[in-house]
């Protein structure tokens, strides 16, 4: 089973906007291109929506179905480790094996001593085909990346041996995330981590690293945009090499966690991939449900009150709501609005206030931030959030179809 040159990771926290989310893919598409969708939801989610993985592989098959798509789509089990993967083993096809909780956990001393010992060819100044300075290699970075990440490769063939033997060999899509955590890999630990995986005898098609920068949920790039061109490009060209030194898959490719909305770097990552004729995945997260919360706010009466009731009971519930999140939000609480103020908003001013167009007034990512994190308000409301859902499907599918192909595909795609 193969990914596919390029893919799009896009959640659906309550399972209603599949066909509106394939639609801008198809329409992307259209245009000659062949991007392929992967549905991903990630354990956390599952629980706290009361959802299960099987629901996702139901609503793909029925977007597929509706639309008669006849691109290849994928069912991602996101972030998941040896203790989450069994529910999702049926039903998802493409696993991402999250193992950024072993980087730095000791490994024996002899199996570090092996690892070095494989590398010794790479020592001194390793040359990598595009990349303008040559990378100094001695031991102690050897010893020093070992003690980084051999234990967590070691844990990412673990989980994957368990899926070989439930799902056998070549018939899911690996991928290997080390993204949750403070510190960016550099390109050189990439390298180093790419051995491993093929020691190992892990075929990931995609790996995730942690890049420079923030990757907030929901909101723009923050970091420094020229660190992270740099650090993109030579990730790319270190995949390049590693494919053909490793023998990894050749259609092995970066999968960037986006935490959706990095409308800064899009147009970036997208001109190198260009350049180097490579393969992207990009994950877009779960917008998605902003985009339900944008269309109930815009067809009014009774669904602009359960918006504003969304925003005011998240601002009750702050604390709680982002604490699960506190790595990946950052949320100014000053310029959150006010319960009073927001009752008084009309649907435009709710929706430019929630919708991320830059530069826009209206547009707070503070109160985007914090509904993002409040979709268990939602789920907490049960049938009466879903039966707006049903009540407004045109609407609500039509800012969730706009929100992914005019923000997301013309940036990544130059379309
Ligand atoms: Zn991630």
């Amino acid at each position: 089973m193969q990914l596919g040159k390029f893919s799009l990771g896009i959640g659906d926290r309550f399972s209603h906007q599949g066909v509106a989310q394939l639609r801008a893919i198809a329409k992307a598409n259209k245009t000659g291109l062949d991007i392929s969708p992967v549905w991903n939801k990630s354990n956390r989610e599952h629980i706290y929506v009361h959802s299960h993985p099987a629901d996702v592989r139901k609503e793909a098959d029925a977007a597929v179905a509706a639309l008669g798509f006849t691109g290849k789509y994928f069912v991602d089990a996101d972030h998941i480790n040896l203790g989450t993967v069994a529910p999702f083993v049926e039903t998802a096809d493409f696993f991402t094996l999250d193992v950024a909780s072993f980087i730095g956990k000791e490994s024996p001393e002899a199996e570090v001593k092996a690892f070095v010992a494989s590398c010794s060819k790479y020592l001194g100044k390793l040359a990598i085909s595009g990349i303008d300075h040559p990378i100094e290699i001695t031991e102690d970075l050897l010893v020093t990346i070992a003690g980084k990440f051999l234990a967590a490769t070691k844990q990412a063939s673990e989980i994957y041996s368990f899926l070989k033997e439930k799902k056998g060999a070549g018939n899911f899509i690996t991928e290997v995330s080390m993204d949750e955590v403070e510190t960016p890999q550099t390109p050189v630990d990439l390298f180093f981590i790419l051995k491993m995986l093929a020691d190992k005898g892990v075929p990931a098609q995609t790996i995730a690293p942690k890049f420079t920068g923030r990757f907030n949920k929901g909101v723009d790039y923050t970091g420094n945009v020229e660190q992270f061109a740099k650090e993109f490009e030579e990730d790319v060209l270190v995949i390049d090499y590693a494919v053909k030194e490793f023998g990894l898959p050749a259609e092995l490719k970066l999968s960037v966690h986006s935490g959706s909305d990095k409308f800064t770097i899009y147009p970036i990552m997208a001109s190198i991939i260009k350049k180097y004729d490579k393969g992207l995945h990009v994950k877009t997260a779960g917008t998605t449900w902003l985009e339900e919360v944008i269309g109930l706010a815009l067809a009014g009466g009774d669904a602009l009150e359960a918006a504003k009731f969304i925003y005011t009971d998240a601002l009750g519930r702050k604390d709680e709501l982002c604490a699960p999140y506190a790595d990946v939000i950052d949320i100014d609480d000053s310029k959150l609005p006010s319960a009073e103020e927001v009752a008084g908003w009309s649907s435009e001013k709710f929706a430019n206030t929630l919708r991320h167009i830059p530069g826009h007034p209206d547009y707070n990512p503070n109160l985007r931030q914090l509904i993002h994190v409040g979709y268990k308000v939602a789920s907490e409301m049960g049938t009466t959030y879903t039966d707006l859902l049903k009540k407004h499907f045109e609407i609500v599918g039509t800012c969730v179809e706009e929100n992914i192909y005019d923000r997301h595909l013309k940036r990544l795609f130059s379309l």
